[in-house]
């Protein structure tokens, strides 16, 4: 049965606005009429069985009849990946999202070569992923910031694994597997690294944990999905019981 997000409160026998993506893709590309019933979620209210009452052109209408299941939180787990070009910036959001991160940062680093990011497409990806993957949130995908500013208003508590295959860090999973679950951030950088500064910077943040994902260099993307793995079975909900 088909997932979708959307932006509205979802609530037993209430109406639920869909945009004309939306609509399109029901009609037209999933050819579903009216009637007919997928899975709604928003983020907040769970995940919800909602028949569809109206579809139109500039969209349409679906009601929220029962709930399947209860909103449960997400990690508290924040991606912040360097701007990489356009398609591994993509890969990035698309496999944060399945692998679970609940918030994601492009930041602007020194060597940062990745130019302009487009938001909305960001968003949908993440969004995308999250209907096929069966959470019941989207990652939010921030707006980009220079990686000196996330540091300067740096969040008190949150802890941050830094990925570093320059300099003295940890195996990843040593270091983790001993530290404590709460919220953390994961700090991925550009196809030409950080620089011996922000290196300093980085390392000098109360809560920082240099680690190291192994002996070869890899590229951004397999970088944060790997260590989003990692994180995930040592501190977070792929842990067992
Ligand atoms: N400075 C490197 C490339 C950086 S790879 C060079 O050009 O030689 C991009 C990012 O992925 C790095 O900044 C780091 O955050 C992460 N990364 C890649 N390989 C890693 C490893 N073996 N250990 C830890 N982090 C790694």
């Amino acid at each position: 049965m088909i997932r979708l997000f959307v932006a509205g409160d979802l609530a037993a026998g209430e109406p639920v606005a869909l945009d004309a993506a939306q609509a399109h893709y029901l009609g037209a590309v999933m050819r579903l009429a009216v009637g007919e019933e997928i899975y709604a979620f928003n983020g907040r209210d769970g995940e919800w069985r909602a028949r569809l009452v109206d579809l139109g052109r500039k969209g349409g209408t679906l009601e929220a009849t029962n709930r399947v299941r209860g909103q449960a939180p997400t990690p508290d787990l924040e991606l912040i990946v360097a701007v990489v070009k356009r398609p591994r910036l993509e890969i990035v959001v698309e496999k944060a999202a399945e692998l679970g991160v609940r918030r994601l940062r492009p930041a602007l680093t020194a060597r940062t070569n990745g130019g302009r990011v487009n938001l909305g497409r960001l968003t949908a990806i993440a969004a995308e992923a999250a209907e096929q993957t069966g959470r019941l949130d989207v990652p939010e995908i921030l707006s980009p910031a220079k990686l000196t500013t996330i540091l300067d208003r740096w969040e008190r508590g949150r802890r941050l694994m830094f990925c570093d295959e320059a300099g003295e860090a940890a195996p990843a999973w040593d270091a983790l597997a001993g530290d404590a679950p709460g919220p953390w951030a994961i700090l991925i950088g550009p196809e030409g690294g950080f620089s011996a500064e922000e290196r300093a910077r980085v390392r000098a943040l109360p809560g920082a944990l240099p680690v190291s994902l192994g002996p070869r260099i890899l590229r951004a993307d397999t970088a944060a999905i790997v260590a989003i793995a990692l994180w995930q079975s040592a501190l977070g909900d792929w842990r067992g019981p």
